[in-house]
């Protein structure tokens, strides 16, 4: 079982690791193929040749599910700011997982006293 003092230094290394995240974008990007409104376009070819593909990132956010088309010039950028916040939940959770630990190990520490009607 790790001491309270490792499980400090843990959310120690947590928060530096916070603090260098770069740029930041939820969600995830799918290929897409379109078809245009021009019958006579190789799109309504048979088998037909679709238009694409297209990068569309979708996400939720602010209590609505988005999406928007990525220029394939920023799709490198984009994935990293993706990862970022990928990295940015798991460091979060890791986070409140240590907090937990924490707060658990120094209430062993330090047991109310018997008589005490104190619950904080
Ligand atoms: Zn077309």
């Amino acid at each position: 079982m790790a001491t309270e003092a490792e499980i400090v230094r843990r959310i120690e290394r947590i928060k530096v690791d916070l603090a260098h995240l770069g740029d930041l974008r939820p969600g995830s990007l799918s290929l897409q193929y379109n078809v245009c409104g021009n019958p006579n376009c190789r799109c309504k070819a048979d088998p037909p040749q679709k238009h694409g593909p297209y990068y569309q990132l979708n996400y939720f956010r602010h209590g609505r599910s988005r999406t928007g088309l990525v220029h394939p010039e920023h799709l490198a950028q984009v994935r990293s700011q993706i990862q970022n916040y990928q990295k940015l939940k798991l460091l979060l959770d890791q986070w409140i997982d240590a907090s937990i630990e924490l707060d658990r190990l120094r209430r062993l520490g330090n047991p109310p006293a018997p008589r005490s009607r104190r619950t904080t």
